[in-house]
């Protein structure tokens, strides 16, 4: 065996973490004004890793402020893109430099498979940094069509303060997605972190500063979503919010602009996504793969999950065998086994979440695997991978969003059956389709009220496309150059020559 392939100690590694316990301002590890904590646990041992800054307005303030400070003094607005660029291209470099640590902080706090963190969520914030460092000086402004006697430019400004506020289940990757375009464009950012996963947040943004990132350009405030996240969405001083989280909390972010500044408010919230597989797929097990994957990838703990399998009845009792085949291959355990396929639910708090839906499913529908907590794991947040069949379309497990391992199954007929299906819900995030009829897919893709379809794969996205949702997944659109829509304001400059 080369050194190469000397399997990684996790554990030793993760003994020798250092956290960041304290907000981070202006530059600067801050402890809470009022010193108060909050602990941050591990939900695949339910011990306690860090007691960390537990944020208030007065704390929030004082990132909006130096925010505010460095946005206005130019420090960073007032670079070229191209000494941005460079700073962020450090920025994605150290992040890759610092992966094992990232990985194991988003794997201890958020109890994330090691081998996804490692592979997945580390190197893709690293790549999204990058991506938008390598944009920003490419991006051009306009110059309108008006007559000779005058020049009239277009320009992309930044808007000032940014607040981002985001949730628990891809950590760094989340946090990334707002901070790569808005720091690109120019802005000041005050970040909140999930209550349950603020390790590396605090971690990345001492990065920044590393990379050269100017004091106060980036500030971390860890908190509860009510106190500090409200903060944030009440505060007169932020010029936008952008918000990836829960649709409940969202509809509050869209109050908190309307009681406060007016400020800008972008929303990714929640879904419930549909995979179609129709008859004429050739190739079953990889429909079968991918159903599995749509929903048991990250505990089903994903926003465009593909929560709801619509499978075409001549075909459904062949697929079901395939994805139960599958579902029961799954190993539960250690996120930082290599071989566990499937870790712990975030927290004892969501897995009670979700058990309350399973509930639901065994009184409506019909068990096909799974329903309950996986017996002989290590803490309460282990849950069975669950298979629902012949589910009412009215049923809260066909309704809500329930984001755990949790799939429902519906049957349909035709082409028409299956579209009013997959479009019964008050979401439209993501969809995915499976046939082998190039006019189908094409069909049923143009139907489909869904912000992102992937055809004969699932879930798919990248930095290069746009996304967000439609109906109450909310509006907003992370990734790709159309995120810069957010974080910058068009400005018209009018020379007269008279
Ligand atoms: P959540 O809405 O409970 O929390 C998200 C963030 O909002 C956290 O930082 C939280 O502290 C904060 N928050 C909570 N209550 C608040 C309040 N009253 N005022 C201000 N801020 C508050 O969501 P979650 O449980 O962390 O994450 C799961 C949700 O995120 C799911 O609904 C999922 O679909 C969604 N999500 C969406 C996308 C997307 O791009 N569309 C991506 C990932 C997750």
């Amino acid at each position: 065996m080369t050194i190469t392939d000397t399997p990684v100690d996790w554990h030793t590694r993760a003994k020798q973490l250092v956290f960041r316990t304290h907000a981070f301002i202006d530059g600067q590890a801050t402890p809470s004004a009022d010193g108060q904590t909050r602990a941050t646990v591990n939900p695949a041992t339910g011990q306690e890793l860090a007691q960390i800054a537990d944020c208030d307005e007065r704390d929030v303030d004082r990132a909006v402020a130096a925010a505010r400070r460095a946005f206005e003094d130019g420090r960073w607005s007032r670079r070229s893109p191209a000494e941005r660029k460079v700073v962020l291209q450090r920025w994605a470099a150290l992040i890759l430099e610092h992966a094992d640590e990232l990985a194991l902080l988003d794997s201890l706090d958020a109890g994330k498979l090691i081998t996804d963190t490692t592979t997945g969520d580390v190197p893709g914030s690293a790549a999204i940094v990058r991506w938008y460092a390598e944009a920003i000086d490419k991006v051009y402004g306009e110059i309108a069509p008006t007559g000779p006697d005058a020049l009239a430019l277009v320009t992309r400004v930044p808007l000032g303060v940014v607040g981002a506020v985001v949730p628990w289940n891809f950590p760094l990757e989340m946090a990334i997605w707002k901070l790569a375009p808005a720091l690109a464009t120019g802005n000041s950012v005050v970040l909140k972190p999930a209550e349950e996963s603020p390790l590396s947040a605090l971690r990345v943004a001492e990065l920044a500063v590393e990379a050269g990132l100017p004091d106060g350009v980036l500030n971390v405030v860890p908190g509860d979503g009510p106190v500090a996240g409200r903060a944030l969405g009440l505060h007169q001083d932020v010029d936008v919010l952008t918000f990836t989280g829960s649709t409940a909390v969202g509809k509050l972010f869209l109050g908190y602009a309307a009681e406060s500044n007016m400020k800008q408010v972008w929303l990714e919230c929640g879904g419930k996504s549909a995979n179609l597989v129709f008859a004429d797929t050739a190739d079953l097990d990889a429909a079968a793969e991918g159903v599995c994957a749509g929903i048991f990838s990250n505990q089903g703990q994903v926003c465009s999950a593909n929560s709801r399998l619509v499978v075409q009845r001549s075909i459904k009792d062949e697929l079901l065998d395939k994805v139960v085949e599958r579902a029961r291959g799954i190993v539960l355990g250690d996120p930082l086994d290599p071989a566990s396929t499937m870790g712990p639910l975030v927290s004892d708090q969501q897995a009670s979440r979700v058990l309350e839906l399973l509930a639901d499913g065994a009184r409506t529908s019909r068990t096909l695997i799974g329903g309950g907590r996986a017996p002989g794991t290590p803490s309460p947040c282990f849950l069975q991978p669950t298979i629902f069949d012949d589910v009412p379309r009215d049923a809260r497990i066909a309704q809500e969003e329930i984001f755990g391992p949790v799939l429902a199954v519906f049957g349909f007929d035709d082409e028409r059956e299956a579209l009013a299906i997959a479009d019964d819900t008050a979401y439209g995030l993501a969809a995915s389709v499976w046939s082998d009829s190039v006019a189908r897919t094409h069909r049923v893709a143009d139907r489909l009220h869904a912000g992102t379809v992937s055809i004969n794969t699932v879930d798919m996205l990248d930095v290069l496309t746009p996304f967000g949702g439609f109906g109450q997944s909310g509006f907003g659109r992370d990734l790709s150059l159309h995120a810069l829509d957010k974080f910058t304001g068009l400005k018209t400059t009018w020379y007269h020559h008279g």
